[in-house]
């Protein structure tokens, strides 16, 4: 059943995904959302899967691997952590990954990344992490991090496509259309680098207050969104060598 709600909604609204490849000629940075304990471990905290998930696997097995690229590159890498102040929770979420717990810090697969130079951590208190980056002067440490590293293209993964990775995007694009984020052009979503959660409707029907979400079907949505918005969408990256003049 649930298959065929897939099936259908890929049908009525399909979009292409493309490959990829980064060239060193393009200034690329990599943005990892929320790839933490609190989102991705089991049993980790109130929104971390239950049981193993295959498609939060491979959202970290394919997180770590282009953030091993990048760091041999030494090109620039921005990791979001979602961190609460235990006083000042998330609606219409439960209490989750509060700043100085387990929750808010990266994934085991990941962590090695906090002692890498090249990388810019950067905790944030919403879902999004353009807004999550300004700070009280008015600055944003995303839009300096582009800035400073005169990025052109983004690629972006994390958790959760419908949610953190595409309130980013949508106003990281909004944002480059206004001019503000000169020389960005490109934002790639890496599909297989993204990952949202599976609250069926069978379990939100018995849960108070809680909005049902098929994994599959809000992964899907999450990526036609980001697409609407401008973004392309990755199906594979690889790596190209520079053009030789
Ligand atoms: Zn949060």
């Amino acid at each position: 059943m649930v298959l065929q709600t897939v099936d259908l909604l890929k049908s009525e609204i399909p979009f292409e995904e493309e490959s990829v490849a980064i060239s060193e000629d393009v200034k690329t940075g990599l943005v990892l959302v929320d790839i933490i304990n609190g989102f991705c471990t089991v049993g980790a905290g109130n929104l971390a899967p239950r049981e193993p998930n295959r498609q939060i696997n491979e959202m970290i097995n394919e997180s770590a691997r282009l953030a091993k690229v990048f760091c041999d590159k030494k090109w620039p890498v921005l990791a979001f952590l979602d961190s609460h102040q235990p006083d000042k929770l998330e609606h219409p979420y439960p209490p989750h990954c509060i700043t100085g717990t387990e929750e808010s810090n990266l994934v085991p697969a990941l962590r090695w990344l906090e002692k890498e130079p090249n990388v810019t951590i950067r905790r944030k208190d919403c879902y999004d992490g353009y807004l999550g980056s300004m700070e009280e002067d008015g600055s944003n440490v995303f839009v300096d991090w582009v800035k400073t590293n005169q990025i052109k293209a983004l690629l972006v993964v994390g958790i959760c496509t419908d949610i953190c990775v595409l309130d980013f995007v949508c106003s990281t694009l909004s944002a480059r259309n206004r001019g503000f984020l000169t020389p960005l052009e490109d934002v790639v979503v890496y599909s297989r680098g993204c990952a949202t959660f599976d609250f069926p409707v069978s379990t939100a029907r018995n849960t108070k207050d809680a909005l049902a979400h098929p994994q599959e079907l809000m992964h899907h949505v999450g990526l036609y969104m980001a697409k609407g918005r401008g973004a392309k969408i990755a199906k594979e990256v690889t790596f190209s060598a520079p053009e030789k003049l």
